[in-house]
Parts: structure tokens; sequence; C-alpha cells
């Protein structure tokens, strides 16, 4: 663990007040919030006329953006006054659009084998290419992966049963199958015909969570499967992919190969093509509008979960770590770059992967509290500018702020912990050597 040398002391130079500068992080004033994100480089040199139109473009920008921020505000504040809402007017919507999707594919479907069973051979034609339509746009149900990343009950009982403590916990049911990644996310899914559920960790996030974080992820994810979030079930998510392939299935094809009468023709279903892509593109942004506001309450509802089941303080913990993202980032990309020296048999070089985890975990818990209060603010300050189906990390902890702190109803600990961790141990080995190839 390397601390600075010397937090050296040096005077704000928008404010004047005192600064602690850590010379690994950028140096920012909490006080008036100077160099909160700090520039990328100079500016590129621009002509007048792409000055207009990059300013033309920010105004652009930060109009939608400051769309988004009033929406994520006005979401939150309604979930506040009131958290017990599951479905509002949006969800019927959405519901409703989904299944006129659904009633699409079930029309197409049942219209074409109408005509495969006509007596004339081009009317047959036709049938079998809508059928083939209809299959290409059947409601897809995703379907649990059993591969390498896929850890089976005997080889991690220690991390099941934990998983498993916690979906009763929350009023879910025992998990069919969990996976580890190399990512630095975590998620919680229903797949295929049977709804076989699966819990995504990404090891990289794992790691760097203090024991009593970990089970308040494990209660944001499971909460996932009790919280009634639309967009994970199967009604709309499949109605959305069939809008998707689609879409992709008729993007007019702009290559004008064609010649002769050809050329009318292609004009005529490039429009009409065009024209559908575009009607399609709405109802896929109009869904996902009115879901990501269920998609967002439920990501709040599962934090609450998550709380009440690891502690107000572990589950602000997790949300405020996954803020890190960026450093965790940099801590990898060093240790690649770091030249490793070859193992030699029996030599006793350790290999890299085992260092990988560790020293991720020792740097990432050697942030200062001043750099996740920069990177805190940096969530609050780029509102606008997130993914409107997650709620932006700043309120999520804000809501936790607000409740009581209390004391866990699970603890994880330690004769478990070391458990879970060596089950973890051979998936650590191969994707830290994924992860640094
Ligand atoms: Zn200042
Ligand atoms: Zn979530």
């Amino acid at each position: 663990m390397h601390r600075p040398s010397a937090a050296q002391a040096v005077d704000c130079p928008s404010c004047g007040s005192s600064l602690d500068v850590d010379e690994r992080f950028p140096a920012w004033c909490p006080g008036c919030e100077w160099n909160l994100s700090p520039a990328a480089g100079p500016a590129p040199h621009r002509t007048p006329r792409q000055q207009r139109g990059h300013l033309r473009a920010a105004r652009r920008r930060a109009a939608r953006e400051a769309l988004v921020r009033a929406r994520v505000e006005k979401l939150y504040e309604s979930l506040t006054e009131d958290p017990a809402r599951r479905h509002d007017a949006n969800w019927f919507g959405a519901a409703a659009i989904a299944g006129a999707v659904h009633l699409l594919t079930l029309a197409v479907f049942t219209g074409s084998v109408l005509l495969v069973c006509d007596d004339r051979w081009p009317v047959r034609v036709l049938g079998v290419i809508g059928v083939v339509v209809a299959v290409l746009l059947r409601p897809r149900l995703g379907r649990v992966r059993n591969d390498a990343n896929a850890l089976r009950r005997d080889e991690a009982p220690a991390l099941y049963a934990l998983a498993d403590r916690v979906a009763a916990a929350v009023g879910g049911k025992p998990v069919d199958v969990i996976r580890v990644t190399g990512a630095f996310n975590a998620s919680f899914g229903r797949l295929g015909l049977l709804r076989r559920s699966e819990l995504t960790l990404g090891l990289q996030l794992w790691t760097v969570l203090t024991p009593q974080q970990r089970v308040a992820l494990l209660g944001h994810e499971f909460g996932h499967g009790v919280n009634g979030d639309s967009r994970r079930g199967l009604w709309l998510d499949s109605a959305l992919r069939t809008l998707s392939t689609l879409h992709t299935m008729l993007l007019p094809d702009r290559r004008g190969s064609q010649r002769g009468a050809m050329v009318l023709f292609a004009l005529v279903a490039g429009v009409a093509q065009g024209l559908v892509c575009r009607l399609i593109r709405v109802v896929l942004r109009l869904l996902h509008r009115l879901t990501s506001r269920s998609g967002q309450r439920a990501e709040y509802r599962a934090d609450i979960l998550a709380a009440e089941l690891a502690s107000t303080e572990a589950a602000r913990g997790m949300l405020e770590t996954l803020l890190l993202e960026q450093s965790v980032q940099t801590v990898r990309l060093r240790l690649r770059a770091t030249p490793r020296p070859r193992r030699t048999g029996g030599s006793g070089t350790q290999p890299p992967a085992v260092d990988f985890w560790t020293t991720l975990a020792e740097q990432v818990a050697d942030v200062p509290p001043l750099e996740r209060e920069r990177l805190r603010r940096l969530s609050a300050r780029d509102l606008g500018a997130v993914d409107v189906s997650h709620p932006p990390t700043h309120l999520r902890m804000q809501l936790l702020d607000q409740r009581p702190k209390g004391l866990p109803s699970l603890e994880l600990g330690d004769a478990e912990t070391t458990a879970i961790e060596a089950e973890l141990a051979p998936a650590r080995k191969r994707l830290a050597a994924a992860l640094l190839g």
C-alpha cells in the first residue's frame, strides 16, 4: 500500500480556501467545486463556423440533459413520497404496447400459416416468407448458459448457501445458477421458458466490496427478483426484443446497386422500409421511456431491500463503491502495463493472477474520502448524462441517507467469507489472466 509522501497544502485558485492535495488524484475544491471535473486537455482549434456548430450541439445536449434531469428528479420525489406504489399509468401503457406487438407477431404467424395452406404456389411462397418472419419475431426468452463462468452448487457450496440466505431474507426463491465474470458489475435475471434465475457476479466489483457490502449487493440483486421490475418481465422484455429484431431486418439497404426498373422499385421499397423503421423507433423510444420509470423505481426499491438486509451503512458503501469504476479500471490498466517476470518452473514467482485481486482491493480501499466525495458530486452534476434506465448513484445514496442507520439482519461471518473466497479462487485465477492478458 502506498500513501502519499506528503499531502501538499495549496490554495484554491477560485475561492482561495486551503486545499489538501493528494498527488495521486485530481486537486479540487469541496467549497466552490473548482476543478471537480478536470479538463481532458486543451480545447481543439476550431474555425468560427465549427465553433458555432459546436456551441449549437452543446446547447442541444444541455437541453436534453435538463429534460432527463427533471425526469429523474421527479421520479425520485414521487418515490420518496409514495414508496409502495408499484405500477403507474406508464407501466400499463407499456404493457398494452407490448401486448399489441405480441398480437402482431401472432397475426403474422396465423395469417402466414393460412397462406401456406392455399392452392396457388405464389401465395404459398408468401406464406412461407411470413412464417419465417414470424419465427424471427417470436418472443425471445434467453437461456441459462452452462459455460466455464457458471458455478455449480457443489463447486461453491458456501457462496450458494449465502445466496440462499439472502434470497430467503428478501422473500425470494433460491437462485438456479450463479455465474462469475471479470466485470465491474452484478446482475440478476430470469431466463428460458422455465424462467430459471441467474445471478451474475462481476469479480472486479465483488473484490473491492467489504463482506457486508457484498451482502448488500446480493440483497440488491435478489431484490430485483421480488420487486416487480417490469422490464425484466417476459411480457415487456420479449416485446422490446421483437421490435429491435424487426428494426434491424427492415433497415433500408443504401448501397444502391439496383439498375433500370429495379431502381424505382428499390426507391419505393426503401421509403416504405424507412417509414416503418421510423415508426418502430418511435415505439421503442416510447416503451423505453415508459419502462425506464418503473425500472428506476425498481432499482431504488432493491436498494432499500439491500439496506434492510445488510444495514444502511453497508448498502450506501456498496453504492459509493459503484462510483469507483474508473479507479478500478486505472488500477487494472496500470497492472496490465507493468512488465511481469516470466514464470520459470519452480522459481517461486507468483503468477500475476494472485497479485491482481489483492492489489486491486488494496488500492481501491486506499482511495481517500476526498476523492470519493469528488466522484459523488460528479455523479450529481452529470445527472443529465446518465442512462435513463438507471437512477444516478448519488440519488440512490441520498435515498439511503434518509433511512435510519439500524443493524443488519444478515451478517457475513469471517469463516463464511474465507470459505467463499476459497471457492472463487479458480475463477479468480482464470479471470485475472484474461483481464491482464
Ligand atoms: Zn474553492
Ligand atoms: Zn439493480
